[in-house]
């Protein structure tokens, strides 16, 4: 990546941790920076400074976060820190005092700021270095969309709404008009991030804006459907089960977006939910879950969920098994609950014993391990629309519209010529595994 302005343009490297939303804030940084004519180096090495975006969502991920500065101290010296974590100054300068700058989540500025004053800009205004469609850390056939930031709700466990603050939409226009820059700059996936996709638009009051001739709401739904005008794959996350999510499961029986909806229910009793200050209706989850696959047969539900929460009893967790065994959820993850400085949750009483804890999670595990090999095993002889994510030289390697780049499943392809990364073909599914398939490509 050259700039073309200046044979020694200056460099940065950046260590982006945590979730897709932060990574979405590194793509930001880094687009700046490459359009004022820095080079971004994949290294510590020759970099002029390092960025370590950081999560601060748990403990192991603030431990994590402080390794990684401490390692880019290490290893460069000149080191900016941002993201969650960096709302917590204090704990950064009392371990690493030599940090350049620290700022928190969504503050491209300061970083950008802190970067001019470490190693000024080379910039070139004749040059245009940007694509259009910007820089993205992940693969090019695939790209996360962000479409708001901050939260409205106040689940005691998650210190994000004080980290990133109040829902903040982005106008839908907005949304759309990125979403198109990356269809036409290759993307074949966008995975639609935030940190509750559901309540989308609902501080900008679904405010109405214009885009290709006639009026769209900013609201999911309608988001949605122009994302689906689009004819590329569009992936729902972080979804919460208001009411309206009812109205894009026939958007996904269409065809027009992904049968796919990542919901963190996080758990089923109606006891730990409401100690854990969920948001959204949790009733009636299982009739919705049925009535969803009624309309659309190939849903992929995946969700997350905690045990141990403080005060969750024996009786609260078989209540979330059974509700497993009945959900059959396609998809599941599974957290240990962990104190989080400055949650709620923390002051809660009832902590449940560490092996306790352990033991639960084994045996929710070993249910949804049981429930997912069922699952896979049914897809065995169906045909289905696979994207290419590797091209080895034994074949290839995809997923299906039910897996998610990182956190899902994969399909492996035997001997598949001429294949790209972000190619669709049809697979006829031949083989399955606990959470994964193989097959043949359909000629
Ligand atoms: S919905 Fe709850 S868990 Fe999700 S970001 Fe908001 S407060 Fe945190």
């Amino acid at each position: 990546m050259s700039s073309g302005a200046n044979s020694n343009p200056p460099k940065v490297g950046i260590v982006s941790l945590g979730c897709p939303k932060a990574l979405v804030d590194s793509e930001r940084i880094l687009t700046k920076l490459h359009a004022e004519g820095y080079e971004i180096s994949g290294t510590y090495e020759g970099a002029d400074a390092v960025i370590v975006n950081t999560c601060g969502f748990l403990d192991s991920a603030k431990q994590e976060s402080l390794e990684a500065i401490g390692d880019a101290l290490a290893q460069n010296g000149r080191v900016i820190v941002t993201g969650c974590m960096g709302a917590d100054e204090t704990a950064i300068r009392s371990a690493y005092p030599d940090v350049l700058a620290v700022s928190g989540p969504h503050q491209y500025e300061a970083v950008v700021e802190a970067v001019h004053d470490a190693v000024p800009p080379a910039h070139d205004p004749f040059q245009d270095l940007v694509p259009p469609e910007g820089l993205h850390l992940t693969p090019r056939h695939y790209a996360y969309l962000k479409i708001s930031e901050g939260c409205n709700h106040h689940c005691s466990f998650c210190i994000i709404p004080s980290l990133r603050g109040r829902l903040q939409s982005r106008p839908v226009h907005h949304v759309l008009s990125e979403a198109e820059r990356l269809a036409n700059a290759g993307v074949r996936e966008l995975l639609v991030i935030s940190q509750d996709t559901s309540a989308y638009g609902v501080d900008l009051k679904h405010e109405s804006r214009c885009w290709k001739g006639g009026e769209i709401r900013t609201h999911m739904t309608d988001m949605a459907s122009a994302l689906g005008d689009l004819g590329i794959w569009v992936r729902l996350h972080y979804v919460y089960p208001y009411p309206h999510v009812d109205d894009v499961i026939p958007l996904m029986a269409d065809g027009k977006i992904l049968p796919y909806l990542d919901i963190p229910f996080q758990h089923a009793s109606p006891r730990v939910l409401k100690a854990m200050k969920r948001p959204a209706d949790h009733e009636r989850i299982l009739e919705r879950i049925a009535s969803w696959r009624d309309v659309c047969p190939d849903i992929t539900v995946r969700s997350t969920f905690i045990v141990g929460f403080p005060g969750e009893t024996e009786d609260d967790f078989s209540f979330l098994l059974q509700w497993l065994e009945e959900a059959r959820l396609d998809r599941v993850g599974c957290f240990k609950y962990e104190h989080v400085d400055g949650a709620a949750a923390n002051a809660l009483p009832g902590a449940v014993d560490p092996d306790i804890m352990d033991e639960r999670w084994e045996r929710l595990m070993e249910t949804q391990h049981r429930i997912s090999t069922e699952k896979m095993q049914a897809k065995i002889g169906r045909i289905l629309d696979v994207i290419i994510d590797d091209v080895t030289e034994d074949g290839a390697i995809g997923r299906t519209q039910g897996d998610a780049p990182e956190i899902d499943g994969t399909v492996t392809i035997a001997g598949a010529p001429d294949l790209e990364p972000g190619d669709i073909v049809l697979v006829n599914i031949t083989d399955a595994g606990d959470y994964d398939l193989a097959g043949t490509i359909v000629t």
